[in-house]
């Protein structure tokens, strides 16, 4: 079997449009949604991440206004910026760039944002909200995940979907999200680092979900060790963690990792460089695509699966949140 590949830059490409229609039916009405971007101190690849978000906001005519914050502000300044941005009626949506410097504790921070502007929906009462079903917000990796799914396979009753991660950001909501049906829903199983036979659970799974990004952290790791040791880098083995014989035959495999790790090694076992002299970096995700594309019967690529859908959900949650707030004033 050749497995289908799912194209997340489509999807992504028509949700877009949708987004930006309601983006302007709210300009015309003048209330165009805002989302306010708060970062703290400099941070190269937050910056990556703005620079992004500002771009697709406004290309989807969403305006983006970036709060630059001095690294050294103290939890109760953050806060009480925080508490300004949930009262500033222009404000539809806030997001919180991570990570945050150490005197700050980032999950009372999120939780801080209000609900209703908590476009991330990282905030306990969206949480909550997914747990009971309904809310503006879940968070987007999980809502574009299960999205992609959907629209391979739109009847998912009593399917075996095995998820691979349980972060709060990503494998949790995916688990929750895909049991608020009562009587259609598939059996849920949720893996993660202290499972103890992944294989066989990811071979009986008709939906297999992978969210744990093992590749990155190996050689995220190793780089480490060989700063602080200052001995030569070992590049360990970053082959995926879900190998093809992990893969049911004909299972729908949506592959969440992002891994930015070295295209190979040389014959001395360093990391191929590119023409500039720096390492040859390639995204994959945490399946091996080529073998399991061959098992199974649909698949999500890395990059062009979740990922650019993950970027539009942003998009839809600020311009609901900017919704909302128009049909309460
Ligand atoms: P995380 O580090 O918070 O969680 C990793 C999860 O993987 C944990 O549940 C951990 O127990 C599990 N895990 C780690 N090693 C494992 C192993 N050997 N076997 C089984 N489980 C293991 O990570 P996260 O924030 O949830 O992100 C996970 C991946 O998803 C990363 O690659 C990240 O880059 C990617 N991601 C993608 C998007 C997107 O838009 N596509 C968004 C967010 C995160």
């Amino acid at each position: 079997m050749t497995a289908t590949i799912i194209d997340g830059e489509a999807v992504a490409a028509q949700l877009k449009e949708q987004v930006a229609q309601d983006a302007a039916a709210l300009t015309a009405a003048g209330k165009t949604p805002r989302l306010a971007a708060v970062q703290v101190g400099e941070n190269p690849a937050s910056k990556v991440y703005t620079n992004m978000q500002a771009k697709q906001c406004e290309s989807v005519g969403i305006d983006y206004d970036l709060r630059n914050l001095s690294d050294d502000i103290t939890q109760d300044q953050l806060l009480a910026e925080i508490d300004a941005l949930n009262n500033d009626p222009g404000v539809s949506g806030v997001i919180l760039q991570m990570p945050l410097p150490p005197q700050l504790d980032a999950r009372s921070i999120q939780i801080a944002i209000a609900p209703g502007k908590d476009v991330e929906g990282m905030g306990t009462t969206n949480m909550g909200h997914l747990f009971y079903g309904g809310g503006i917000c879940a968070p987007c990796t999980a809502v574009a995940a299960v999205e992609l799914l959907k629209l391979t396979c739109p009847d998912l009753a009593g399917k075996e979907v095995v998820i691979v991660g349980h972060s709060e950001i990503v494998g949790k909501p995916i688990a929750m999200l895909l049991l608020q049906s009562l009587n259609e829903s598939p059996t849920v199983t949720v893996c993660h680092i202290a499972t103890r036979d992944l294989a066989f659970h990811t071979r009986r799974a008709d939906v297999l979900f992978v969210a744990a990004g093992v590749s990155q952290a190996k050689w995220r790791g190793a780089q480490a060790r060989a700063k602080s040791s200052g001995e030569e880098l070992v590049v360990p083995d970053l082959s995926p963690l879900i190998s093809a014989d992990m893969v049911k035959e004909g299972a729908i495999v949506i592959d969440v990792a992002i891994n930015r790790i070295p295209k190979g090694v040389d014959e001395d076992g360093q990391p191929l460089k590119n023409d500039k002299g720096k390492t040859a970096i390639q995204t994959v995700g945490d399946v091996d695509f080529e073998g399991a594309r061959e098992r199974a019967s649909a698949i999500t690529p890395v990059p062009g699966g979740v990922g650019p859908l993950t970027v539009v959900m942003l998009l839809k949650n600020t311009v609901a949140c900017a919704q909302a707030i128009a049909a309460e004033s």
